[in-house]
């Protein structure tokens, strides 16, 4: 068989084992399509099973999540935590609660988290979970209740050195605080390393919250350098309002951009002057609110409902949303509308043929994996503080997340001009992301 066919072969394989879960295939076949590339050159990566092994979760849970709301009603969910890869280290890798949460998302996220998790140069191996659980509408003690029921089943499961989630769409500070809370009294123990995002009085680390979306900024600022562009004077999109895009909103301005427009699932504001962060905080994380209530006391903002945020025009795209948001279509009109660069603040947010178009149109593309390491890697910064009961200052973590974004991006650009795909980012964070997971695995024999 040559390379091709045993790519094909492997993905079949895939396809066969894990029906109905196209997010998965899509995480799957894109890592996949970069591999060939690596077995033409090293073939030994084909043998032990290993690409096999690498697709297929170390361990998959799935456990019913009862709860009774404030009617007294009971509501059932269903939890998820998917265990990658621990090659690395432990299991790393947050948690969402989302309705539309199923096995296949999760296992897709988990499986980009192995990759995103080596490229951090950290001691992390990757993992997923969440539920079907939809936050929005809840009132404070139904989170709360929510939240413990998920624990009393996910604590046996995880542990410092076993598995240590953190936060994703719909688990912030708030959830992490009540899922931290019942893991301390089921466990009779007081193991900060179990969580990361805590509080910063018990454990969390300073940058956790800003990290994902600073670190985006962070490394579409050395996209932009290494083309001889910076971010000062330049127009942004950013799509989502949610803790990723707030802080890669602030971070891009702050290094003098203008955030032209940001989103929810309810449509687009557009921001020609600029995005006022602080209303923003407040409207998203203080009073939960929807994007239309930003626009209604902020100067300049106009709010389109149901429109598609792509459709304005500016230099930057940086899509912080969620999986698939932009296809390729949404390529088509940000290229032709002048965006020269893409970075991803989501997982997966730019479709199979979004990333084609961007190829073929010569944008500049930074895929999530790459891009939004920054979050995963406080994170393991944060387990660092906690191993050493230390808690380190802003500045010295700001300084350490830009260190590790400027890291992969080095390493990202480097990848791809060795193996002869000059400034395929793709290619580059799926390569050197795969080949640290695939030399420790090959090292520690099949298992
Ligand atoms: N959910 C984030 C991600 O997609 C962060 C995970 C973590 O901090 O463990 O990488």
């Amino acid at each position: 068989m040559n390379v091709e066919e045993k790519v094909s072969d492997f993905y079949q394989q895939v396809l066969r084992r894990n029906a109905g879960e196209p997010e998965f295939h899509q995480a799957v076949s894109e890592v996949l399509d970069s591999l060939k590339v690596v077995l033409e050159k090293d073939p030994h990566y084909a043998d032990q099973g290993l690409i096999q092994r690498l697709c297929e979760p170390e361990r998959q849970l799935i456990f019913r999540v009862p709860w009774v709301d404030d009617q007294g009603v009971v509501q059932v969910n269903r939890g998820f935590r998917v265990q990658f890869n621990s090659v690395l280290g432990p299991y790393k890798g947050g948690l969402r609660f989302h309705p539309s949460v199923n096995l296949g998302i999760i296992k897709f996220l988990g499986f980009e988290q192995i990759f995103k998790n080596s490229l951090t140069g950290l001691p992390i191996g990757g993992g997923k979970g969440g539920s079907d659980f939809d936050p929005k509408g809840k009132s404070e003690l139904e989170i709360m209740r929510f939240c413990q029921s998920f624990m009393t089943e996910l604590h046996r499961h995880i542990g410092e050195y076993r598995d240590v989630p953190a936060g994703d769409i719909g688990v912030g500070g708030r959830e992490i605080g009540y899922m931290f809370g019942q893991y301390r009294r089921l466990a009779n123990q007081h193991e900060s390393g179990v969580l990361t995002g805590k509080g910063l009085t018990w454990g969390g680390s300073l940058v956790r919250t800003e990290a994902t979306g600073y670190g985006v900024v962070y490394f579409a600022s050395k996209m932009l350098e290494a083309h001889g562009e910076s971010f000062d004077g330049a127009k942004v999109i950013v799509s989502g309002s949610g803790n990723v895009a707030i802080y890669a909103i602030e971070k891009a301005q702050q290094l003098g951009a203008t955030v032209v427009g940001f989103s929810d699932s309810s449509g687009y504001v557009s921001t020609p002057n600029g995005v006022d962060v602080e209303l923003l905080k407040d409207v998203k994380e203080v009073r939960r609110a929807r994007v239309a209530e930003y626009v209604a006391a902020a100067e300049g903002a106009e709010f389109h409902e149901g429109g598609n945020i792509w459709e304005l025009a500016a230099d930057v795209a940086l899509p912080c949303a969620t999986q698939n948001e932009l296809n390729g279509e949404d390529a088509k009109v940000l290229a032709a509308n002048g965006v020269r660069y893409v970075a991803e603040g989501a997982n997966m947010p730019s479709t199979p043929e979004a990333v084609e178009v961007f190829r073929e149109k010569g944008v500049n593309f930074a895929p999530g994996k790459a891009a939004n390491a920054g979050g995963v890697a406080t994170s393991a910064l944060e387990m660092q503080q906690n191993a050493t009961r230390d808690s380190w200052s802003f500045e010295y973590t700001d300084e350490r997340l830009q260190k590790i974004m400027e890291n992969i991006f080095t390493t990202c650009a480097s990848t791809a001009a060795t193996y002869d795909h000059e400034g395929d980012y793709v290619i580059g964070a799926n390569i050197a992301g795969f080949k640290k997971v695939a030399n420790a695995m090959l090292a520690q024999g099949i298992v």
